[in-house]
């Protein structure tokens, strides 16, 4: 198979299972036991911890270990909300274009009675900075704008955002979930105050994460329990994932300027050849996007169908997010970006990996303009728009 769905998930790197494998087996000890097999899974869990703060210029004692990027989005939201209602703060910040775990998150808090703004991304998918001071209010207690976007791969100016806040003395949140691990990010000189990062998203393991949140920031118990993460977060800790995740980011932020070059040669190679197919427009900027993202839409053609076909010719691919991908529902991303809903409906997302080879790259360049061919032939709308009773929009 031809695996391009790394926004979705990633493979899991060998060296990364390797340095797991001990805590999966005789190196079992619960990290809060005293006995000398305890202390030595404690060991290796801070020193987890020592290397993950290291990546994006933290220190140790910020850094949470959760169960994936879902978990540190709600946690960064939550605590920040509940800090704010306390000053009478009940305003957020936040895009049109968040993951879920964002959104979802927002939309309960709406309903305890918070007010939140969306900012617009315009046709590049980029969040403008004006909007946002026009935004801030007395009362707002959180901005959370992510830092590259898992559908169309923009990134967002997230130092500048976060110098924004800072001045205000608003808390910033950013779901850095496609970002760390793939582009350069540092807590400190980007002043952001939480972030969330997941394992699987850089060849680490599932359900592993991290929540990176500044010391001044009070964090909420989301989970009761132990002592465990600074009694923020009880229950026995994931070693294994630890170290995995840890092992993963350090590789990832190795080979990043390398693995990058490599990437954006392909991403542009197939983004040009994949627009030479009549009505297909690219999603999203074209520079300010991850190296690894490929997000297109072709008019006349259903996203799902397209998936089908690419799946029976070998190649893994998304039309969205894997979470919208099962519903009907054409994405809030494609929407906000301005795409009608009868073109949403036709994108397709390639994301690339360090695994992803040259020849993958023009088999894919070979298969797509074929099944868009054959789905086109298939196609009412199509046809209709062919015969001229119907007006392209792209
Ligand atoms: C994958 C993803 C998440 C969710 O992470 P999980 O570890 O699957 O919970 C959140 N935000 C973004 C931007 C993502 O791509």
């Amino acid at each position: 198979m031809i695996y391009l769905d790394n926004a979705g998930t990633t493979r899991l790197d060998e060296k990364v299972l390797k340095k797991m494998m001990p805590y999966l087996k005789e190196e079992y000890g619960n990290a809060s036991s005293l006995h000398s097999m305890g202390q030595r899974a404690k060991e290796s869990l801070e020193n987890a911890r020592e290397i993950v703060a290291k990546c994006i210029n933290a220190n140790p004692r910020e850094i949470y270990f959760t169960s994936g990027g879902s978990e540190s989005d709600n946690q960064a939201i939550i605590s920040a909300c509940k800090l704010g209602e306390r000053k009478g703060k009940k305003h957020i910040i936040s895009s049109k274009i968040e993951h879920h775990a964002v959104l979802h998150t927002i939309e309960k808090l709406e309903k305890q009675g918070f007010e939140v703004t969306y900012l617009d991304v315009y046709e590049n998918g980029i969040v403008k900075l004006e909007d946002l001071k026009n935004a801030i209010r007395e009362d707002t207690c959180l901005v959370t704008i992510m830092f590259a976007n898992n559908e169309i791969g923009t990134i967002q100016p997230i130092k500048e955002i976060g110098e924004i806040c800072r001045a205000k003395g608003i808390l910033f949140h950013t779901d850095a979930v496609q970002a760390v691990g793939h582009i350069n990010v540092d807590v400190e000189k980007m002043n952001i105050d939480m972030l969330s990062i997941a394992g699987h998203k850089f060849h680490g393991p599932k359900g592993i994460g991290v929540l990176y949140a500044r010391r001044k920031v009070l964090l909420s118990n989301l989970i009761e329990g132990g002592a465990q993460e600074s009694g923020k977060r009880g229950g026995t800790e994931n070693v294994a994932g630890a170290v995995g995740l840890a092992y993963a980011l350090k590789m990832a932020t190795e080979e990043m300027e390398e693995v990058n070059a490599r990437l954006t040669i392909f991403r542009d190679k197939l983004i040009k050849a994949l627009l030479k197919i009549p009505h297909s427009a690219l999603n999203g900027d074209k520079t300010k996007r991850l190296p690894n993202n490929v997000n297109i839409c072709f008019e006349g053609i259903e996203g799902e169908s397209l998936l089908l076909l690419l799946d029976d010719e070998g190649i893994c691919a998304s039309s969205g997010s894997a979470c919208t991908s099962g519903s009907l529902d054409p994405s809030h991303v494609l929407l906000a970006i301005g795409r009608p809903h009868e073109v949403a409906h036709g994108s397709l997302r390639l994301s690339l990996s360090k695994y992803t080879t040259q020849e993958e790259i023009d088999k894919t360049i070979e298969i797509v303009p074929k099944v868009v061919e054959h789905l086109r032939k298939m196609s009412p709308v199509w046809h209709s728009l062919q015969k001229g009773e119907r007006k392209y929009v792209i």
